[in-house]
């Protein structure tokens, strides 16, 4: 099995890899099936096998957060679900060098300030990267690409 199918194996939801359409690389969805609340839903933008894991990574976090009711769902602020998000995501890619690389561009791009200048409504994710890139994990995830 590979690193992305074991991944959807270990999502405790239904995972809906390669929708059409999607301007966002991915995100979680409520109900695309009666039997569970969560879904999460991967783009066909995504081509390669590293950026789908990384993707589904970061929603699996995501999902993971809703079904266990994590305090950051119910927070309006959305700060504290995406650091949560970013953190598992990158934990999970320290054993694929190339999803690991994408993961760190991504999070290089979100915490720039040319992203929080075009995307003002994506302050949560601007912020929670800023913060994880305070970490020892992300300078253990600098040192092995
Ligand atoms: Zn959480
Ligand atoms: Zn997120």
């Amino acid at each position: 099995m590979n690193n992305l199918d074991k991944l959807i194996s270990q999502c405790p939801c239904p995972v809906k890899m390669d929708a059409p359409g999607l301007f966002c690389f991915g995100y979680l969805k409520r109900g695309l099936t009666p039997q569970c609340p969560t879904s999460v839903v991967v783009s066909d933008q995504l081509t390669t096998n590293y950026a789908k894991f990384s993707t589904l990574a970061h929603e699996l976090a995501h999902a993971k957060c809703w079904l266990a009711g994590c305090k950051c769902m119910s927070n309006p602020n959305h700060t504290n679900r995406e650091y949560h998000a970013f953190k598992s995501q990158l934990e999970r890619c320290m054993g694929y060098k190339r999803a690991l690389r994408f993961t760190v561009t991504h999070i290089n791009r979100i915490s720039s300030t040319a992203f929080i200048r075009d995307m003002p409504q994506y302050k949560g994710h601007y912020t929670a990267c800023k913060r994880l890139k305070r970490t020892k994990l992300w300078r253990q995830a600098l040192a092995l690409i």
